[in-house]
């Protein structure tokens, strides 16, 4: 275990050629104190979690002192945002300050978030707010917790800087950590320019470093496209599975190794609705849940036509049209896995169909029914199992599962075991959220967030003393509005 100067860095960004970054300096914070601090994502760098005393490690971890052998800088990318490509995005807030070779091999970026204006910044401030970077702080834990693939944030650093938002508001910088930050629009920038020698060169760096596997094979971008299809198609199969709208699915914010990246106005389903719309300025719902695993094909669309000069047409065309029968494929696993089935029946498409159109006309808790969904009893075909259980819809489509689950020999005890491993007690509502948010934000008291951090990273476990964080969010904070400044 390390401290925070002992860190081993092997810098690879830094070694491409000048136009893949831009060098950068953190802008430190006014009055920087450590308010979180996650030991689970220190281990993942070898960081002593008792670094978290040291009263220099805020400076570490907001720009304040450099960390020995870091090569802070901020990455180039473009990218569709709205379906509009934007010639100008990058790193205008984010600093990478180097990678991390731990003692396994592994190498994980150190990002800062929220850390000043970059050359990529445009109008903006280069800031981050307390309220966003806990969101993402919060997330990340949670989102691992339900084995979904994410970035996570090993700290977050308060100040009594202030940032101007719809209020005036306090800034805060997020330190986060990754395999890699490279995204689509990463490759997106240097194919619209016409720089293709640099597509070539980004794609054989990110096979190099995250797919060294297919290093030497034959048609080895053809294969680099066709395993981002898949980790995309995976990664969009959990989402939806379980109830997780990112909210900003821009090309910039899609990551080329199929992680949830860069947490904004996300949120989970309460009810299940295919029309959420977590963000309050898309209008249109182009992002809405039921939009997304549409939207990630057609991200996909927009990689492959910026790989064009390293996948022919007609093949990436092959690979990317792949995306429907993976995602259908890893979404209908998940699936039977959350209703307790193990074996696969034809019929299993439809029983799925015909469960979520019950859940969106009862508007039952999506998390919640799943949950309780455990405790059906297969002989009694429809007896009391939750708060719909009296729908009439309910009770034919329970004879239907009780017949299934009968039909391959399912017993009740196992199977509530098994659905409880994969149907969480306790998700990240944003109401959760918001009153850690509120407590750090007027009181400076920020020990609701840690106890969600732990709450959250087992989000599968009953945990004593936690049933009102299970709770659907109560009616006077149904209202909330999550501001999508950050
Ligand atoms: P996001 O919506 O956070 O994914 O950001 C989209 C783009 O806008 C990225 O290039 C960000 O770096 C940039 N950006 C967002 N907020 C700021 C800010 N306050 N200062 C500088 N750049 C920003
Ligand atoms: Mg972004």
């Amino acid at each position: 275990m390390k401290r925070i100067t002992e860190l081993d860095f092997d810098n690879t960004y830094s070694r491409l050629p000048g136009d893949f970054y831009d060098d950068a300096r953190p802008t430190p914070l006014e009055n920087p104190r450590l308010v979180c601090f996650n030991p689970d994502a220190a281990a993942l760098i070898d960081l002593n979690p008792e670094e978290a005393n040291n009263p220099e490690l805020a400076l570490y971890l907001s720009g304040g002192i450099t960390i020995p052998g870091s090569h802070p800088l901020a990455m180039y990318y473009t990218g569709h945002q709205f379906g509009v490509y934007n010639p100008d995005i990058g790193d205008g807030r984010a600093i990478l300050l180097g990678e991390v070779r731990n003692e396994h091999d592994g190498k994980w970026d150190l990002h800062l978030k929220g850390a000043g204006r970059t050359k990529y910044a445009r109008v903006f401030d280069g800031r981050a707010v307390l309220r966003s970077v806990i969101r993402e702080y919060l997330c990340g834990e949670v989102m691992h917790g339900l084995g979904i693939p994410t970035t996570r944030a090993l700290s977050i650093v308060g100040s009594d800087e202030k940032v101007e938002r719809e209020t005036t508001e306090r800034g805060a910088m997020l330190l986060r950590i990754a395999e890699t930050h490279v995204r689509f629009g990463s490759f997106e920038g240097f194919h619209y320019t016409g720089r293709e020698d640099y597509v070539k060169l980004l794609a054989d760096y990110v096979i190099e470093n995250n797919f060294p596997h297919l290093k030497d094979g034959n048609d080895k971008y053809a294969s680099f496209l066709s395993e981002v299809v898949d980790k995309t198609a995976k990664l969009l199969a959990l989402w939806q599975a379980y109830g997780f709208a990112h909210g900003v699915m821009n090309t910039d914010n899609m990551s080329i190794i199929g992680l949830t990246l860069d947490y904004g106005p996300f949120g989970f389903l309460e009810e299940y609705s295919p029309e959420y719309i977590p963000n309050h300025s898309d209008h249109f719902g182009r992002y809405s849940f039921g939009n997304q695993p549409a939207i990630a094909f057609w991200n996909l669309q927009m990689l492959a036509t910026a790989l064009g000069s390293l996948v022919p047409r007609e093949l990436s065309q092959e690979v990317v049209f792949g995306f429907r029968g993976l995602y259908g494929k890893y979404y209908l696993g998940i699936m039977r896995q959350k209703l307790g089935l193990v074996k696969e029946d034809d019929g299993d498409p439809m029983l799925i169909k015909g469960f979520l159109a019950i859940l969106e006309e009862t508007k039952a808790d999506y998390t919640n029914f799943m949950r309780g969904l455990g405790d059906f009893p297969a002989e009694a075909e429809g007896e009391k199992v939750n708060t719909v259980e009296e729908y009439p819809a309910f009770k034919e489509w329970a004879a239907v599962y009780g017949r299934r689950l009968i039909s391959e020999g399912s017993v009740d005890a196992e199977r509530k075991v098994a659905m409880s491993s994969v149907n969480p007690k306790y998700v990240l509502r944003n109401y959760l959220a918001e009153r850690a948010i509120r407590k750090a934000e007027d009181e400076g008291d920020y020990s609701e967030i840690e106890r969600l951090r732990v709450l959250l990273k087992n989000p599968f476990s009953e945990q004593p003393g936690f049933d009102e964080y299970s709770k659907p969010t109560p009616p006077s904070e149904r209202g909330l509005v999550i501001s999508c400044s950050s």
